[in-house]
């Protein structure tokens, strides 16, 4: 078994060593069976909660009612949980209550896709109990029992569909398809920070442009967010993207340029997005547009801050077909005379300072962005003399 597995060995290890069993599951199995990177280890066992609680000294019960208990070994940590089946579900999306049972294969049975419902011990031997790896061969998407039942259960599951389609470049098997053309406007039922995880999931994946032909085939589009009130968008999505997009502030500029009837606040509130993702888009937007009016010069990479060229450099690949090359971008920022406003050689407060008679007030702000422009066009140099004499030379002409 390859690294992630290694450092996983020891939970497993005390685990059975105290006559529990205990196997990694889900997307670890089936990412090591596809030979691609593996990502979050996870664990399920027989072993109850306060089992798990007893049997290890670093734990965080993160989801004990659901049987989730998070173990930490060393620098590492893994989410174990106890196998369990799912009782009704009443409202499309969340189980009313959860039972512990004691048997691997009722685990695996509760999970979405085949693909995902594997189990493996630390010899590699796997438990398959759904024809995951034949799934895997045949690059299928197919869900553990009957699409229809599993997707009114939890409707989120129809966009899971779509996201493993794009990560893993797989087709959602025709039954699967169909059930999510008649089962779509369930997805209405789920909170919309779960469909924002998968979607950006989707817009990451390797296989893009199959996760987009899903999206399309399901007609799922016509029941997500933005997606539904414009259906036009997701024609320009497919002839726009050829590649997957890795960072979440460059998809929603992506999202937004594209869409024609909404804009950055329209995705913000639809989705929920956080501040912080808003902030990013909207800097990348309002760097774009002044790309597009004056193209790569100082303001452009003053205006970005080098924390933003692979974004920028990404965003400009995806709407234009241009590549800009990132390294001209560096060599500008590098030349430029000040990196960020508090290099210049004067502060708001000297400017008052200069004018005791005057009130402070927005024009103090407007001086140092002028200020800015010239130094950054190098038509002024940084030095407080300098700056102080044109000040002065425009307060004169104001005056006049
Ligand atoms: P990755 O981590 O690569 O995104 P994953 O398969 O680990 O993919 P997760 O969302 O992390 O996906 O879920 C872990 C596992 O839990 C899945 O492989 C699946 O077995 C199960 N699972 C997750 N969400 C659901 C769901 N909504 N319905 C049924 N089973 C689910
Ligand atoms: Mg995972």
């Amino acid at each position: 078994l390859g690294e992630p597995f290694k450092k996983a060995r020891n939970v497993i290890q005390v685990l059975e060593d105290n006559g529990y069993e205990a196997y990694f599951v889900g997307g670890s199995v089936r990412d090591y069976l596809l030979d691609v990177p593996v990502g979050d280890i996870d664990i399920a066992t027989n072993a109850k909660p306060d089992e798990m609680l007893s049997l290890f000294e670093r734990t965080v019960p993160v989801g004990i009612e659901h049987g989730t208990v998070l173990i930490l070994d060393g620098d590492h940590e893994f989410e174990v949980t106890t196998y369990r089946v799912e009782g009704e579900y009443d409202d499309f999306r969340r189980p009313d209550s959860v039972e512990f049972v004691r048997d691997i294969t009722l685990d695996l049975s509760r999970r979405d896709f085949t693909i995902n419902a594997m189990a493996m011990n630390l010899d590699g031997d796997i438990i398959d109990p759904y024809g995951g790896q034949e799934h895997l061969l045949q690059k299928e998407i197919h869900t553990v029992g009957q699409p229809k039942d599993r997707f009114t259960e939890d409707a989120l599951r129809m966009l899971r569909a779509v996201r493993f389609a794009s990560q893993l470049n797989f087709e959602i098997a025709h039954d699967v398809n169909d059930a999510i053309i008649e089962y779509g406007p369930l997805i209405n039922h789920v909170a919309v920070e779960r469909i924002q995880v998968e979607l950006f999931k989707m817009f990451k994946g390797v296989g893009l442009k199959q996760g987009l032909h899903s999206l399309n085939s399901t007609q799922l589009y016509k029941s997500l967010p933005v997606f539904k009130e414009e259906h036009s968008l997701l024609t320009r999505l497919n002839e726009t993207v050829k590649n997957p997009i890795p960072f979440e502030n460059v998809m929603i500029a992506t999202l937004t340029l594209l869409s024609q009837e909404h804009d950055l606040n329209n995705w913000v509130k639809a989705y929920k997005l956080s501040n912080k993702l808003k902030k990013e888009s909207l800097h990348l937007l309002n760097c774009y547009d002044e790309y597009r009016r004056n193209g790569i010069n100082e303001t452009l990479v003053y205006q970005l801050t080098a924390d933003y060229f692979g974004h920028f450099v990404e965003l400009v690949f995806i709407i234009d077909q241009v590549s800009i090359d990132a390294s001209e971008l560096t060599t500008l920022f590098e030349q430029l005379p000040i990196r960020t406003r508090s290099d210049l050689a004067v502060t708001g407060h000297d400017i008052m300072s200069m004018f005791p008679n005057e009130k402070r007030g927005p024009w103090i702000g407007e001086y140092l962005s002028n200020i800015e422009q010239l130094v950054l066009q190098s038509k002024l140099i940084n030095n407080r003399t300098e700056i102080e004499r044109q000040v002065k030379r425009w307060k004169e002409q104001e005056s006049n």
